[in-house]
């Protein structure tokens, strides 16, 4: 399956100025029938083990931010999302950020909070998050809405699953302990099932969803390799026949990656890293034959650190809120990249598209600098060449050597 990877969408919560923050992150999944009775003891449980947990995270690695994934649907991953909400508040604003991640696009995942009641939960659930993202829809459920069919949302369900699984750190789960071995595809059981079986494939789909993050790849497989999934007990009104007792309900237990799933995984990990580095060993040729197709085309985004806004805001001789107003976005409110204009097939506004050249070129941003010895096109040779497709400049030109390709991929990861 292939899963879209966390380039673009969550970038600007797990980079600042170009450096990775190494966040923690929790995926959420769970019930959406919580047997009613049980919503009072299940918010304190999970109230008590956040609290604690970020208490402990804001003092030993507060340079860390938190950040949990949750597909906002009705029961159990409103409820977490609420509580996640309330205990934050008493944290440093920007430690903890919550994102809804919707299963498939939002005009389709509507549909399923069409009753009045749960339009409005959904609606106030909406308004605590930071940022939403929506994943496409699969093939085969593509190939369906292009021939006007209805689509089959059990598979965007699993879909996901397997981007929760793959995304995360840790997981928590407000789960009744049935069907572990028998799960429901897309269900609270399957994602759990699906982070303890952490194998070869798992591994590959990981750094397949953090590509181009190549640096941090092996920060991000050992998080996730020592995260756990922290259950909570969570009886389901469906499969209840008679009130149980209510101390059990919340009552949690934490599940690891075995030991010997983790050495055989960093073993794996050592190799396929050794592989990767080893391509460019020779060294790359480049020469620029200044075509601009780099500064114009899909849309994307020109990542600035302060230091180079304040540097191109003198160049114009600008004061440096005009800068950012005129020529810059913010991007979820956390980080600024240059704008682009649209009509003009998405041109950064500082592409002269009648010169064809930059123009601010003596203080263009380290990414326009570095390209494109970029990580995400340094990735493999498949990477390089789809990049040389689009680069006339790629394979042209004097041979840059590998310690120079390596001096400007480290400057700023892209
Ligand atoms: S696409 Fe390549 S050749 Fe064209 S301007 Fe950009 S770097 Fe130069
Ligand atoms: S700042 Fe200059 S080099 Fe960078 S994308 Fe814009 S026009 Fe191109």
């Amino acid at each position: 399956m292939n899963l879209p990877n966390l380039t673009d969408d969550l970038r600007p919560f797990f980079f600042t100025d170009g450096k990775y923050l190494n966040p923690i992150i929790f995926s959420v999944t769970g019930h959406r029938d919580i047997w009613p009775d049980a919503e009072e003891q299940l918010q304190k449980s999970l109230w008590e083990f956040l609290d604690g947990y970020f208490k402990i995270a804001s003092k030993e690695s507060s340079s860390r931010p938190i950040v949990f994934l949750d597909g906002m649907a009705t029961g159990a991953d409103q409820l977490v999302a609420r509580v996640v909400n309330e205990v934050r508040g008493n944290f440093a604003p920007g430690f903890i950020t919550l994102i809804a991640v919707f299963p498939m696009p939002e005009e389709d995942y509507v549909q399923d909070f069409s009753d009045p009641e749960t339009q409005k939960e959904f609606e106030d659930a909406m308004r605590i998050v930071d940022a939403k993202i929506a994943l496409p829809l699969t093939k085969n459920n593509q190939e369906l809405r292009n021939r006007g069919e209805k689509i089959h949302r059990s598979e965007q369900y699993v879909l996901l699953a397997e981007f929760l699984v793959n995304s995360c750190n840790n997981l928590i789960a407000l789960w009744d302990r049935q069907n572990f071995d028998n799960p429901k595809k897309g269900g609270t059981a399957d994602v759990l099932a699906r982070y303890l079986n952490f194998t070869n494939e798992s591994l590959i789909s990981l750094q397949e969803t953090f590509v181009p993050y190549r640096d941090m790849e092996r920060q991000i497989v050992l998080n996730r390799l020592n995260g756990a999934a922290i259950t909570f007990y969570t009886p389901r009104s469906s499969s209840l026949s008679q009130p149980i007792p209510l101390d059990s309900v919340g009552e949690s237990e934490v599940f690891a990656i075995p030991e010997h799933v983790h050495n055989s995984i960093i073993k794996q990990l050592n190799d396929i890293e050794k592989d990767m580095r080893n391509w460019y060993q020779q060294g790359l040729h480049f020469q620029c034959v200044g075509c601009g197709g780099c500064c114009t085309g899909a849309p994307g985004y020109v990542w600035l650190t302060d230091e180079e806004e304040t540097q191109i805001a003198e160049f114009l001789n600008i004061p440096l809120d005009e800068f950012e107003k005129t020529y810059t976005r913010l991007v979820y409110g956390l980080r600024r990249s240059l704008k682009e204009i649209p009509q003009s097939n998405y041109d950064c506004v500082f592409f002269n598209s009648e010169t064809k050249r930059c123009s601010i070129y003596d203080v263009r941003p380290a990414q326009c600098r570095t390209w494109p010895f970029w990580d995400s096109l340094l990735e493999s040779p498949k990477a390089w060449d789809e990049a040389s497709k689009s680069c006339p400049g790629c394979n042209q030109g004097p041979l840059i050597p590998f310690e120079e390709i390596e001096i400007r991929r480290k400057k700023i990861s892209v």
